[in-house]
């Protein structure tokens, strides 16, 4: 059994977009209702994928806008993003946006491992943003895309094992470590 790889993941986005539900759904399998907003909490889970054991550390921050400084912690030692809007909310949407931009600028990178999440697929008759929209602008970032659900746990542990299938790809090119 190789030893077990260390995993920073920090979980990004507009304000209420579900970047606490899902982290917790994903860590301990519950939809809170209610999380306090302003919390900014680190997770930390070990999941097997092929045979290799990674210790996550998930890094629940709080939601950013267009406006706010992007704090260094959220780039120092990151091996990949969650990028979270809710699909109904455009607004979320162009802050993913600008979030991943600034992002790029950050860390000097053309690419970064990032899956873009649509949430709050439950709430459908409230849908702002189209699946294809989310779509497009994954392909745009060569990132993966997926919708979700933390209240119904839909395609949540997804997220997560395929970001770190994405982060052993970019490792590839730069080198494993
Ligand atoms: P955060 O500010 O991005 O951390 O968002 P929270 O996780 O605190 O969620 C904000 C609000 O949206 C809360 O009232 C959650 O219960 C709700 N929420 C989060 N995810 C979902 C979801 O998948 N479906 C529905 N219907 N509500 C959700
Ligand atoms: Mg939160």
């Amino acid at each position: 059994m190789p030893a077990p790889k260390q995993r920073k993941i920090a979980v990004m986005g507009y304000r209420s977009v579900g970047k606490s539900s899902l982290s917790i759904q994903f860590v301990e399998g519950q939809f809170v209702d209610s999380y306090d907003p302003t919390i900014e909490n680190t997770f930390t889970k070990t999941v097997r994928i092929n045979s290799q054991d990674y210790e996550i550390k998930l890094m629940d921050t709080a939601g950013l806008d267009e406006y706010s400084i992007f704090p260094s912690q959220y780039s120092i030692d990151v091996h990949g993003y969650v990028l979270v809007y809710s699909i109904t909310s455009q607004k979320s949407f162009e802050v993913a946006k600008s979030i991943y931009d600034r992002l790029l600028d950050i860390t000097g990178k053309i690419q970064v491992p990032v899956v873009l999440v649509g949430n709050k697929t439950d709430l459908h008759l409230e849908r702002q943003v189209s699946s294809a929209d989310g779509k497009k602008l994954a392909e745009e970032w060569n990132a993966i895309f997926l919708e979700t659900s933390a209240k119904e746990n839909l395609s949540v542990s997804d997220v997560f094992h395929l970001l770190l299938t994405e982060i052993e790809k970019a490792n590839g090119i730069v080198g494993d470590k």
